[in-house]
């Protein structure tokens, strides 16, 4: 799965509230995801939860085999990043502060 190898899998800790956050970094959107439950993409709302498909969307799926297969990107950030990260997804469908992080955490 090409998304596994681009770490698209983000597992993001609020280091202040322990919150925990799944996250699916696309090319250019980013969704919330439970793992092997639900996601916040418009193929999981309409083909799955309103539809009649038997199984949810990439995101949940992949989630679920990155988890298994440990093919994720922990990352640890303050809570007011987590706030911001989380209002850029809900309100952007995007996060910049997220793709910050990760290069931040990566160098
Ligand atoms: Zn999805």
């Amino acid at each position: 799965m090409e998304a596994l190898k681009n770490r698209r899998f983000i597992i993001i800790v609020d280091t202040e509230t322990s919150l925990v956050l799944y996250v699916f970094k696309g090319v250019d959107k980013d969704y919330l995801v439970s793992p092997c439950k639900m996601c916040t993409c418009s193929d999981f709302v309409i083909n799955f939860l309103w539809g009649k498909r038997k199984h949810p969307c990439y995101h949940v799926i992949g989630f679920y085999i990155a988890l298994k297969e440990q093919k994720f990107v922990k990352i640890a950030l303050s809570h007011e990043e987590v706030k911001e990260v989380v209002f850029e997804i809900v309100f952007q469908g995007f996060s910049k502060l997220l793709r910050k992080a990760l290069s931040r955490q990566m160098s």
